[in-house]
C-alpha cells in the first residue's frame, strides 16, 4: 500500500515544481489578485483530483491518496478563499470519481471540511511552519473519522490508518521542506532580477535595463513614434567629492534620483547610467514640454538643498543635453550620440543649462 502511495508523492512533486516554474514571476501570498489566487487553487484542486486517480483502493468504494495535500497547498499560499475552492473541487471531483454513492459522499463531505478547517486555520495563524503542521494534524484526524465510519473490518481499518498516518507525516514534513525551498528559489530569483536592472545607490534603472528599454523603444519605432533622450551630468561632481567626501557624493546622487524621478512623469524611464550622469527616456512629449520638464528639472536642482551626512547644506547644478526623435534626430540610432553631444555642448557653454541638439 504504501509502494502505491510512492506514485502521489512523485505527482505532488512535479505537479509542485511545474506550478512553480509557471509562477516563478509572482508573488504568491493571500494578499495576490483575485484572478492569481483562484488560478492557484483550481491548479490544486486539479492536482486533488490527479492524486485520486493514482489512489490505493482499501475496499471497494474506498479508496486511500494523499489528496488534502493540496488544500493545504492551496491554503497556505493562497489563504481562506483559496482553501474553499481547492476543498469544494476536491469534493466534487471525488463525488463523480466512481459513482454517486454513501462512501463517495461522505469522502466528499470530508474534502470540504477539510476545505474549511484549512481556510480557518490560514486566517488565524500567521507562522507558515505553524500552519502547515496544524492543518497537517487535522487532514490526519478527519479522514481517519472517515475511515472509521466507512471500513468495518477493524484490522483493515488499522492498516488503512496507519498506513495514512505514515505515509502523510512523511509527505507533509518532506513537501514542506521542498516548497519552503523553492520559496528561497523564487525569492532569489526575483531579486536578482530586480538587482540586475536597477542601480543600487538611486533605485533607479541601470544602465544595462536604460539599454534594454532603449532597444524595445528602437525595435517598437512606428511612423508616430516621438522619442525624447534627455542625458543630465552633475557639474563638478568630482569637486564635491574632493571637498566633502565620497560619502556626501553618494548621499547627493542618492538625492538628486529622488528628484529626477519626481520631476519626470510615471511612464517616463528614468535611469542612471554611471558615476554622475543620469537620463531620461520620455515617450510621445512634444518639443515644447520636454524643454518645460528639462528647465523644471535644472531648476529644481539649482535650489534644492542638498543636506550633507552633518547636517550642512550645499547648492549643486546639472547640465542637460537633449536629442528628439524624428525631431532632432533623423536616425534613432544615433540618439544616444546626439543627446551625449547636445550634454558636451552644455557643459561647453558653462554648465548649468537646457541644450538640444542641433
Ligand atoms: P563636469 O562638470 O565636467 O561633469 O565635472 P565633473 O567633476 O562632474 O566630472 P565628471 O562628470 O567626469 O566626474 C564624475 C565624477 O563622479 C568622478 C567620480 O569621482 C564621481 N563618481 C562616480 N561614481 C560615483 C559614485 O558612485 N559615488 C560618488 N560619490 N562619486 C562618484
Ligand atoms: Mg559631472
Amino acid at each position: 500500500m504504501l509502494k502505491d502511495l510512492l506514485l502521489n508523492v512523485t505527482s505532488i512533486i512535479a505537479v509542485v515544481s511545474i506550478g512553480n516554474q509557471l509562477l516563478i514571476n509572482q508573488e504568491i501570498t493571500p494578499s495576490s489578485p483575485l484572478k492569481l489566487r483562484v488560478f492557484f487553487a483550481s491548479m490544486a484542486g486539479l492536482l486533488g483530483a490527479l492524486l485520486m486517480f493514482n489512489s490505493v483502493q482499501v475496499m471497494p468504494g474506498v479508496i486511500l491518496d494523499f489528496r488534502n495535500i493540496a488544500t493545504i497547498l492551496s491554503a497556505t499560499y493562497c489563504g481562506f478563499t483559496a482553501a474553499m475552492i481547492t476543498g469544494l473541487m476536491i469534493g466534487i471531483f471525488r463525488l463523480f470519481f466512481d459513482g454517486l454513492t454513501y462512501t463517495s459522499i461522505l469522502s466528499a463531505i470530508t474534502a470540504v471540511v477539510i476545505g474549511v478547517g484549512c481556510a480557518f486555520i490560514a486566517k488565524y495563524i500567521a507562522s507558515t511552519l505553524k500552519k502547515w503542521t496544524i492543518m497537517s494534524i487535522y487532514i490526519l484526524i478527519v479522514p481517519t473519522i472517515t475511515f472509521s465510519i466507512m471500513i468495518d473490518n477493524q484490522h483493515l481499518l488499522a492498516r488503512t490508518i496507519l498506513t495514512y498516518w505514515l505515509g502523510l507525516s512523511m509527505v507533509s514534513s518532506l513537501l514542506y521542506l521542498y516548497v519552503r525551498y523553492l520559496d528561497l528559489t523564487r525569492f532569489l530569483y526575483r531579486k536578482y532580477q530586480i538587482d540586475s536592472a536597477k542601480d543600487h545607490r538611486t533605485g533607479l534603472n541601470n544602465v544595462r535595463q536604460f539599454d534594454n528599454e532603449l532597444n524595445r523603444i528602437m525595435h517598437n519605432l512606428s511612423d508616430q513614434s516621438l522619442i525624447t533622450l534627455l542625458f543630465m551630468d552633475i557639474d563638478y561632481f568630482k569637486k564635491i567629492n574632493d571637498t566633502y567626501g565620497h560619502q556626501n557624493g553618494d548621499k547627493i546622487l542618492e538625492d538628486l534620483g529622488k528628484i529626477l524621478l519626481s520631476s519626470c512623469s510615471y511612464s517616463d524611464i528614468v535611469s542612471r547610467n554611471g558615476g554622475d550622469e543620469f537620463s531620461v527616456l520620455m515617450m510621445d512629449c512634444p518639443r515644447d514640454k520636454v524643454l518645460v520638464v528639462s528647465e523644471r528639472i535644472r531648476s529644481t536642482v539649482q535650489d534644492h538643498r542638498f543636506y550633507l551626512i552633518d547636517g550642512q547644506v550645499i547648492n549643486i547644478t546639472v547640465s542637460i543635453g537633449i536629442a528628439i526623435y524624428p525631431d532632432t534626430v533623423k536616425d534613432i540610432s544615433l540618439i544616444v550620440e546626439k543627446a551625449d553631444l547636445a550634454l558636451y555642448e552644455a557643459k561647453r557653454a558653462g554648465r548649468n543649462r537646457v541644450m538640444l541638439s542641433p
